[in-house]
């Protein structure tokens, strides 16, 4: 976070003399208290200072950096995440390459029943199949998708900084969100609820750099 050199002087002066009210600090810097409101709020809301009615302002302690990283790890999946796209075992990988263009993603998630997770394809599983040489009407999305157990999945409530960790992990581009749903067979499944893309992380990247 780039600070201007007045907000810089603020910051010092309250990390010096702090708790100290907003007038004591423009009186300091010889400004109006209107002339610092804006400075003023931009170092709250980011985390650098705290202000107590009555009391003043006073430092927080938390350096930039770690502002942001406590921002990155309090957005939940569930606040960034789109909708999922999906097609069934038994769709051709043809009818899946049309979905993909249809619903303009990158990854579609392969469900059965009511929205089950059963597996991932992404755009080189349908390209490399499209080279092969199979009759891709014929030949089911099922044969050639990431099955369950090996799909790597997110949940609402789990930490957006988390998620990305596994995005980068596992070198994947989207992952699932799913939540626990019981199967026809009484046993427990995943049913997918949403979709979170490399595309949602650079949105929030981009929303927090302009101060959201
Ligand atoms: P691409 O293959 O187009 O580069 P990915 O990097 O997302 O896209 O996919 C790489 C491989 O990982 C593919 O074989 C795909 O089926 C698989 N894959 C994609 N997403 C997941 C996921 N969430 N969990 C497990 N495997 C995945």
């Amino acid at each position: 976070m780039e600070l201007t050199r007045r907000q810089e002087t603020i910051l010092e002066i309250v990390k010096r003399s702090g708790p100290i009210t907003g007038d004591q600090i423009a009186e300091r810097l010889s400004l109006t208290r209107a002339t610092l409101r804006p400075d003023l709020a931009i170092l709250t809301m980011s985390g650098l200072l705290e202000a107590r009615p009555r009391v003043g302002y006073y430092y927080s302690g938390r350096s930039p950096n770690r502002v942001v990283a406590e921002k990155l790890c309090s957005v939940k999946v569930g606040t960034i995440i789109s909708i999922p796209a999906v097609v069934t075992e038994n769709c051709s990988v043809y009818d899946a390459v049309v979905a993909m263009f249809i619903k303009d993603v990158g990854t579609l998630f392969v469900v059965k029943e009511v929205g089950l997770l059963e597996g991932v394809l992404s755009r080189k599983d349908l390209l490399k199949t499209t080279l092969g040489g199979h009759d891709i009407h014929q030949l089911p999305v099922g044969v050639i998708m990431t099955r369950m157990p090996n799909v790597i999945y997110t949940t609402s409530d789990e930490t957006v900084w988390s998620a990305a960790k596994k995005l980068i992990t596992h070198q994947v581009d989207a992952l699932p969100v799913v939540r626990s749903a019981t199967q026809a067979d009484g046993g427990e499944g995943l049913e997918v609820i949403g979709r979170l893309s490399k595309t949602n992380i650079t949105r929030l990247f981009v929303e927090l750099g302009e101060g959201q």
